[in-house]
Order: structure tokens, then C-alpha cells, then sequence
């Protein structure tokens, strides 16, 4: 797992740190962990350094009272403008990876191989082992041990893609998507009907 327990910098206080700032496994904030606009790391205090420390303690104890509560991370509400340049945040690395496996499942046959099946199992059970969002990995592999992927076609891998998706928004306070076929064909294959 990567949560952190509360280490000796701990001091219990009220979390009071931008939400959304997350710890990697190393104990650091973690960048692709969090979403860009919450990345605002808390500004030295130059003029009193025993200040600075304590605001520190606090940034630390929130984040761990965060990471401990297992929930998802409630974004800021400005919008998400950056430069096009930047690397991608949590929620931009979501949108892309979602993108591409709901437009894989869609496209996934509906008799495949012994290969394919062999195939899109591996590259389901890559991602919790090498998805950069250290946090989002930790969950997507608990996820995945109480509900195996379902590889059989593409009408059953879209459903429990999505049903995993799913999983994501409800941690994260999203609203649900329907999961019949006829909602991720149209989302992700088919487009609206008129
Ligand atoms: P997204 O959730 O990225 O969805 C993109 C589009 O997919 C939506 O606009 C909608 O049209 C469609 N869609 C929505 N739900 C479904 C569904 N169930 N089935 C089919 N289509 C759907 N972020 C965190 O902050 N914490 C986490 O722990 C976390 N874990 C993640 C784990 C994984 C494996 C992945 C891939 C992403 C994770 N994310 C996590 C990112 C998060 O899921 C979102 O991608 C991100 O917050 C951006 O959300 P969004 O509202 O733009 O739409």
C-alpha cells in the first residue's frame, strides 16, 4: 500500500493543507498524484521560522489524516487552465487512461483469442503494478482481487470496465455511468444517434 502512517512530524492537528495534495510511497508529495490546481506547496515563512515549522507539522498531519481517511481527494473548484507544455496531473493522466481502455474494450472482439484474452488480462493486471498515480494503483489493485476482469468479449469487458470506473467515481463523490452496452457503445464507439 502506499499510505502513510503518521510519522514523528505528526503532531495531530486539524488537516489544514490545500485538499488534494498527495503523498507518494516515499513519504514525499507526489506530483502525478495530485491534481494540478491543488498543487500549491506551502510558502516558506521567512520572518518566523518556528511558524514555518509548525505550518509544516500541520501540511504533514493533513495529509496523512487524508490519505488515512482512504477516500478520494476532493478537488479545489477553479478551473484546470495550465499551459499546454506542463506534464500531466492526476486527473489528466485519469482522463487519458480511461479514454484508452474504454476505447479498447469497445473495440475488444466479441469471440477473442485464447492470445487476446491472454493479452488484455496482462495489460489489466499491469496497471495496478505500473500506473505512475502511486495511490490510484494501490486502489485499482484491491479493486481488481474482489473483482477479477472479465476478458470472455467485449460486451462483458466494457461492463466491468466501466463498473471499475464507476468504482473510481463514487470514492472520488462522481456521479455513477450506466454500464449497459448500449451507454459505453454510445460514450465510446457509436457516438449519440443523431
Ligand atoms: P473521468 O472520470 O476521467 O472520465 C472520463 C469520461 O469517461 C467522462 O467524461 C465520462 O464521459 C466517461 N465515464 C465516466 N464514468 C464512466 C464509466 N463508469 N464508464 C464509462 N465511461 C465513463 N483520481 C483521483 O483523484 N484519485 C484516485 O484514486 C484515482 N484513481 C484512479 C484510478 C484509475 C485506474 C484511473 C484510470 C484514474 C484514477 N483517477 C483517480 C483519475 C479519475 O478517475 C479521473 O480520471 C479524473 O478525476 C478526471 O475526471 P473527469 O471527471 O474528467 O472524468
Amino acid at each position: 500500500s502506499t499510505l502513510q502512517m503518521p510519522g514523528p512530524e505528526s503532531d495531530g492537528s486539524k488537516p489544514s493543507l490545500p485538499p488534494g495534495m498527495v503523498l507518494g510511497p516515499d513519504g514525499k508529495p507526489c506530483k502525478i498524484c495530485t491534481a494540478f490546481r491543488n498543487w500549491k506547496p506551502p510558502k516558506p515563512n521567512v520572518q518566523d521560522s518556528v511558524a514555518s515549522t509548525q505550518s509544516r507539522k500541520k501540511t504533514t498531519a493533513a495529509m496523512m489524516a487524508a490519505l488515512a481517511s482512504g477516500k478520494g481527494f476532493v478537488s479545489q473548484p477553479e478551473p484546470d487552465i495550465r499551459p499546454e507544455h506542463c506534464p500531466p496531473d492526476v486527473e489528466q493522466l485519469g482522463r487519458a487512461t480511461w479514454t484508452f481502455l474504454h476505447t479498447t474494450a469497445a473495440y475488444y472482439p466479441e469471440r477473442p483469442t485464447p492470445n487476446q484474452r491472454a493479452n488484455m488480462l496482462s495489460l489489466l493486471r499491469s496497471l495496478p503494478v505500473l500506473y505512475p498515480c502511486s495511490h490510484c494503483a494501490s486502489h485499482l489493485e484491491d479493486n481488481i482481487k474482489t473483482h477479477p476482469p472479465d476478458v470472455s468479449g467485449r460486451v462483458a469487458l466494457s461492463r466491468w470496465l466501466c463498473q471499475r470506473h464507476n468504482d473510481v467515481n463514487v470514492r472520488l463523490g462522481k456521479s455513477s455511468f450506466d454500464c449497459s452496452i448500449e451507454k459505453t457503445d454510445e460514450r465510446w464507439k457509436d457516438g449519440p444517434s443523431d
